[in-house]
């Protein structure tokens, strides 16, 4: 079901509250090294003072666990914001977020008036869905609006406990990752097809069992590929392991073979003696790893089945790197699969985290349909779960 968005209500001379995803990356300094989620939020703010809204924003920064610590002050983002909407942000640096000072300036705001209230982490009760702090923060605004993703998985008083005293919908960041997310999953242009990479298959084991049931092909390759390698009777020598998921790994692979769903394991790898990107490196068939080798990349082969199975879909989510790609010498595999993303003609989404910032790396952002910004909140979203943040919403 579709959730409301800020084009639903009436905004004029309403009071806004809007969580906002402004944990940006800050040099020793507190300079912002990076400051896309500012900017990807710019439209929302600005329909909301455009429709004559007062608009109050909202973010954590870090992890200041509680205390106001000013390493984690919003008072750089303010500043970039104020910049950025070429008007004055109202920013009252307050250790308890919302104080006297903060709420006579909340009354006080006209319409189209912007404001920023300081690092809502800087509360105990925030990450605590305490409930006095979510009724502090509501107590400034008549309405709610959620439009930071990445912490859209987490239940916390600004993302989900606010919701409960007063009307919530959705701004235009969370409702872009909803209709993409959303429609690759619940109706996609088939074939259909996931890329699954990363280290840990814990993680990503639930993701397999949703996808088990949406999926035409699914793709398993980085570290957790050689765990179902090893399902399938192979040697993988040192190649990193988790042992506890071996049998659920079998398991997963005979009901795909139930369900009709190709599942594809790298055929090649390719292999180093340690793990660093200056070691002796060879590339190896999957079934015969030497015993003193461990595999940190899909091999040429498996870069190419994958690649022509990416030019059939018509649509293609991909999560998790295919080898350890921060080492240039492992990177190829990945470099191959985003670049087929890349070349596609199908819908091609990108779950957030390593996937999203590889793309960016090598110069593909613009090439893709969809680039998730929440890595965890994606990753959710995949294994089929409603994120808290988004269920608070009304419904259309
Ligand atoms: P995850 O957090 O589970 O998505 O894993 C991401 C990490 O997996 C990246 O930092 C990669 O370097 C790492 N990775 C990918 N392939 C391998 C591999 N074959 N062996 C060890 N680590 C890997």
């Amino acid at each position: 079901m579709s959730k409301k968005t800020v084009t639903d209500v009436e905004l004029k001379n309403k009071r806004v509250i809007v969580r906002c995803d402004f944990n940006v990356p800050q040099d020793e300094n507190g300079n912002i090294t990076d400051d896309i989620r500012i900017t990807s939020s710019i439209p929302t703010i600005r329909y909301l003072v455009e429709q004559g809204a007062k608009v109050i924003l909202m973010s954590h920064l870090g992890r200041p666990e509680g205390k106001a610590d000013m390493k984690y002050t919003l008072k750089p983002v303010a500043i970039r914001l104020s910049e950025l909407l070429e008007k004055v942000v109202i920013f009252i640096s307050a250790p308890e977020v919302v104080n006297r000072q903060v709420i006579e300036a909340a009354s006080g705001m006209s319409a189209g008036d912007v404001m920023l209230l300081e690092n809502v982490r800087f509360r105990k009760e925030e990450t605590k869905n305490g409930a006095n702090f979510s009724k502090e923060l509501a107590s400034l605004a008549d309405i709610f609006v959620n439009d930071a993703f990445g912490t859209a998985h987490r239940a916390h008083s600004s993302t989900v406990g606010i919701a409960e005293y007063l009307p919530a919908v959705s701004g235009f960041l969370i409702e872009k990752e909803v209709k993409f997310l959303g429609d690759a999953i619940e109706s996609p242009e088939r074939p259909f097809v996931a890329i699954l990479g990363g280290a840990k298959v814990a993680d990503k084991i639930p993701v397999i069992e949703n996808l088990l049931n949406k999926v035409d092909t699914l793709m398993i390759g980085g570290g957790m590929a050689y765990t179902f390698l090893k399902a399938k009777g192979n040697e993988i020598g040192k190649s990193i392991l988790d042992e506890e998921k071996v049998k659920l790994a079998a398991e997963l692979i005979k009901r795909a073979e139930e369900k009709g769903v190709k599942l594809m394991l790298p055929i090649d790898i390719v292999a180093a003696k340690e793990f660093n990107n200056e070691s002796e490196r060879a590339e190896f068939d999957s079934g015969d790893i030497p015993q003193d080798w461990m595999g940190l990349d899909i091999g040429k082969k498996t870069a190419e089945l994958f690649r022509e199975e990416i030019l059939k879909a018509g649509t293609a989510v991909w999560n998790g790197p295919m080898g350890v790609f921060e080492m240039p010498n492992f990177a190829n595999g990945t470099i191959k699969i985003a670049e087929a993303l890349a070349e596609s003609n199908g819908v091609t989404i990108i779950g957030g985290g390593d996937s999203a910032a590889a793309v960016e790396q090598f110069g593909l952002a613009d090439k893709m349909t969809h680039i998730s910004t929440g890595g965890g909140a994606s990753l959710e979203f995949l294994e089929g779960k409603e994120l808290p943040g988004i269920a608070v919403l009304m419904d259309k």
